[in-house]
Parts: C-alpha cells; sequence; structure tokens
C-alpha cells in the first residue's frame, strides 16, 4: 500500500503539502462508523495526511484481514507482526459501511497476509460478493498485496469475482526494492497486474509510485513504460512522506511543477489516467477518477472504431 503519513517534525515540509487537521463533524461521523463495525482503514493506520479532506466527504478506504501485516516496508506505517484470525463478519461489515456512507465507489485494500495460504484472496472475494448482493450500484476499486508465492489460482478467483479496479502499486523503483520494499519482487508486481490485464481485459488496472526515496526522473519513465507493457491503465504518483524516525527519510520534496511534467509524460506513454501531485495517494479522488477513467476509455474505443 502506498499511503505514508505525516513527516515528523524534524523533517520539514514544504507549504504544498501542509494539510488541515481533521476536525468536521463528516470526519467524526465517518469514524465512529468504522469503530462501530469493528472495520479498520488504512487512512488511519498508515496516517494519511488526507484524512480530514476524504472523511469529510464520507471516503474511507477500508483495509481488511486485520490491521497486522506479515511485512515490514520500509515506507508504511501499518504495523508488523503476527495477524489475528481472520473476522469471518468482515464482508457483511464492509458491505453495510458501503451502504451507510452511501458510496458510489468503495476502496478496499488489505494488509500483506503471508501466513494464509491463498494470502488472503478468498476473503477479498467474499467481500466482493457482499457488496454486490447489498449495494450493487457502488462500483469496487481493490487495491491489493502481491500474492507473492501464492498460487495463481487465488489472483484467478478475484478476477472471477469481478471488481470493476483491480489496483496494485509497484511503489518505487526496482533498484530500491531491497531497501525500501524487501518483502516483495519488483518483477512480480508487474507480473500480477499484467495477468489480471491478460485474464479479464475489461477491469481496469491502476497501480501507483511514490516519489521523493531517492529515485532518478529516468528509472521513473521506465517504470511508466513497464507498467504500460503490463496494459497498467491508470497510474497515481505522489510524494512519499516519513511515518516515524524508524521509516525510510524524505530524500527530496518533489516540485508540483516536477509532479505535472511526470504526468504529461504519464499520459504521453499511453495511460488511460495519471493522477500525480504530492498528496496524491493510490485512493485519493477514487471515485471521480474511476468516472474519468470510464469516459477516457470510451473516447479511446470510439476512436478506434472510427
Ligand atoms: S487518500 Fe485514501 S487513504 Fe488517504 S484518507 Fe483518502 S481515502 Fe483514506
Amino acid at each position: 500500500m502506498n499511503v505514508p503519513a505525516a513527516v515528523p517534525p524534524k523533517q520539514r515540509k514544504p507549504d504544498w503539502i501542509r494539510v488541515k487537521a481533521p476536525v468536521s463533524e463528516g470526519y467524526h461521523a465517518t469514524r465512529r462508523l468504522m469503530r462501530e463495525l469493528n472495520l479498520a482503514t488504512v487512512c488511519e493506520e498508515a496516517a494519511c495526511p488526507n484524512i480530514g479532506e476524504c472523511w469529510t466527504k464520507k471516503h474511507a478506504t477500508v483495509m481488511i484481514l486485520g490491521d497486522t501485516c506479515t511485512r515490514a516496508c520500509a515506507f508504511c506505517n501499518v504495523k508488523t507482526g503476527m495477524p489475528r484470525a481472520v473476522d469471518p463478519l468482515e464482508p457483511e461489515h464492509v458491505a453495510t459501511a458501503a451502504a451507510e456512507l452511501g458510496l458510489e465507489h468503495i476502496v478496499v485494500t488489505s494488509v500483506d497476509r503471508d501466513d494464509l495460504p491463498d494470502g488472503g484472496a478468498s476473503q477479498f472475494v467474499k467481500v466482493i460478493e457482499a457488496l454486490r448482493r447489498n449495494t450493487p450500484n457502488t462500483t469496487i476499486e481493490i487495491l491489493t498485496p502481491d500474492f507473492r508465492n501464492k498460487a495463481e489460482s487465488a489472483v484467478d478467483a478475484i478476477v472471477a469475482a469481478g471488481p470493476d479496479v483491480f489496483n496494485h502499486n509497484l511503489e518505487t523503483v526496482p533498484r530500491l526494492y531491497p531497501t525500501i520494499r524487501p518483502g516483495a519482487r519488483y518483477y512480480a508486481s508487474l507480473r500480477l497486474l499484467e495477468s489480471v490485464k491478460r485474464k479479464a481485459p475489461h477491469i481496469f488496472t491502476k497501480s501507483g509510485l511514490m516519489v521523493g526515496l531517492g529515485e532518478q526522473r529516468l528509472e521513473v519513465h521506465q517504470v511508466m513504460d513497464d507498467m504500460r507493457s503490463a496494459g497498467v491503465d491508470f497510474l497515481t504518483m505522489g510524494q512519499y512522506l516519513q511515518p516515524t524516525p524508524r521509516h525510510a527519510k524524505v530524500e527530496e520534496f518533489v516540485t508540483p511543477s516536477a509532479f505535472d511534467a511526470y504526468a504529461a509524460i504519464g499520459r504521453a506513454k499511453g495511460f488511460l489516467l495519471v493522477a500525480a501531485s504530492p498528496l496524491t495517494r493510490s485512493s485519493y479522488h477514487a471515485g471521480d477518477d474511476f468516472r474519468k477513467m470510464q469516459e477516457s476509455r470510451a473516447a479511446q474505443l470510439e476512436r478506434a472504431n472510427g
């Protein structure tokens, strides 16, 4: 998951990434509902800087399979350890949350569950099924782990359940994987995205990158090319922010104009949609962006049909 958190006091943030404290009634209502339903959110666990804005609008990204991850990525604030047993009520609770919040579009993510035989894929399937039953008009975006070392049937089951968007973040350039994402493999993540697109071309695929970790511009361009080779439709890019002093340092605060330049290059490389700004996160404005992606695909098909 690429939802880095607020920067610690020692690293001074530039003005363009300052955010307001979450104080609205909408924020508190969203928080209460999540507690009542015993649901974790990546918004809280990763201390996302956009929580005030998103929760005021009742946009929350639900994190299934508990709040404890079996990996320990150097950028991520979600706690690491041995997770608890899977909650069988979780799929219905996610559907209840979507109904109560009146969501047109929901983003569901999870921690990595290397301890489970299918990496947690069957819980994603159950959540998708519960949402289709209870809120059939809600479009569903899933942001998954890499299912590394799990049988291909795990991912096949999720694809068969038919999410509208399948998101898996590459997070950073391959050179930085050993330090930033040591439990993952760049080409395994890329292959996951490629296989989803090959099996179900109608499902939108999406992937995200954090910048400011020491990557070079040309390395980012290469990752964009790799994503396009895997058929990825939607690229998100945001500034990495160090959650605590124990996490990887911010090497650079990328300027808004440099994000604009990345977005222009991404569009030229053929993504249906690119969202790139300092505060962009995988799930930031995901509902609006889903509709833009649909329009963009429709326009592309119209051009292809003359
Ligand atoms: S950007 Fe995503 S993770 Fe952050 S608060 Fe918004 S919905 Fe939650």
